[in-house]
């Protein structure tokens, strides 16, 4: 990422550059540029994880609002991925420029390092959960930004050819722009969206002023983190909330994506949910075998949660014990509750929730 010295860099800083030098002030950009690029993913990658949540939280709407004529097509994670690949797109074009003499595999290295690098740091942050995939992500980004550089830079040798032109000037101001364009963007959207606040309305679901975030509803498909600090999770039972972490650190750490669905509700989300399950079902009795009114539900007093993806629900099924989690319902292999010491064996499921 630093700047390669050559010989007009030297001379920029010492005497006046000729005029037309197409490269007198490249480095000095480049390296500001650099930062800026440095600073915005450090901050969104490694910054505050409610910040990020709440600015995942508005591009979701954003997108979500974007793609209403056609339900079903939005996907979170392909979102996340996209996102992720778009953070590293400077990434790659400014490696690909200041590292430009050494050919496209070093910056496509670099890129992947840093997203390594970040990943390794999560592991060690609360509410940040560190994934292959977003190695991925980030380093297909960084081929895109890598690519498009080499394209434009074959562009501008050709264009100022015989003529002398100011090469990537423009690039540079680019991607200058990029980084800066994407943390004010995340910055904004933070700052509209105060924690603790009403999350955007969730697509397909009826709509009900229970689902907020206040209310503990957590936005379908949300990767929540254990770690979040958002009520469905700082409402639980704080043994339980501590026993969910443990876990989720353990599994992290033996690379398994884990995260929460569901945690806390409140009365009135849980109608919601039953009064949407009694639509969808056809009548209580039905609804009842999947969701249970308001002065049932364990997740109402928050000595429940649901995790996900599949292999977490797989994975705490088998080493939930160790904390104390048990899934308690048969027929709901992502539900957990606190119900042994830590260490002792989980008694057998429920066959269904109404027999528990
Ligand atoms: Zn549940």
């Amino acid at each position: 990422m630093t700047p390669t010295h050559h010989p007009s860099a030297v001379r920029a800083s010492g005497t006046p550059a000729a005029p037309g030098s197409p490269r007198s002030r490249r480095p000095g950009l480049l390296l500001v540029a650099a930062v800026a690029v440095l600073f915005a993913v450090g901050w969104i990658t490694l910054g505050p994880a409610g910040f990020i949540a709440d600015a995942r939280r508005t591009v979701m709407a954003g997108v979500e609002a974007f793609a209403a004529p056609w339900p079903g097509s939005v996907h979170r994670a392909e979102v996340e991925a996209v996102a992720n690949g778009l953070l590293f797109v400077p990434v790659g074009a400014l490696a690909a420029l200041a590292l430009r003499r050494r050919g496209p595999v070093l910056p496509v290295a670099l890129g992947a390092a840093t997203s390594v690098v970040v990943e390794l740091a999560q592991t060690a942050l609360p509410g940040r959960v560190p994934d292959l995939a977003d190695v991925a992500a980030n380093t297909t980004g960084t081929v895109l930004g890598v690519a498009v550089t080499s394209v434009l830079r074959a562009a501008a040798r050709r264009s100022r050819r015989p003529g002398a032109g100011r090469p990537g000037r423009g690039l540079v101001a680019a991607l200058l722009a990029a980084p800066l364009l994407l943390a004010a963007t995340a910055g904004c959207s933070s700052g509209g969206t105060p924690a603790g606040a009403a999350g955007p309305p969730v697509q397909g679901a009826s709509p009900s002023n229970a689902m907020t975030a206040e209310n503990g509803h957590v936005v379908d498909g949300e990767e929540l983190s254990a770690f979040a600090d958002v009520p469905a999770l700082t409402n639980l039972d704080s043994a339980l909330r501590t026993a969910v972490q443990d876990a989720a650190r353990d599994a992290t750490a033996g690379g398994i994506r884990f995260h929460v669905s569901s945690g806390w509700r409140s009365a009135a989300y849980q109608q919601a949910l039953f009064d949407a399950a009694v639509q969808q079902y056809g009548s209580p009795e039905a609804a009842r075998e999947w969701v249970l009114r308001p002065d049932e539900s364990s997740h109402v007093t928050g000595d429940a949660v649901d995790v996900g993806p599949t292999d977490a629900m797989s994975w705490l099924s088998q080493h939930g014990s160790d904390y104390g989690l048990c899934q308690t319902y048969g027929n709901e292999m992502w539900h957990f509750e606190l119900a042994v010491d830590r260490g002792d064996q989980c008694p057998a499921p429920a066959t269904d929730p109404t027999a528990g």
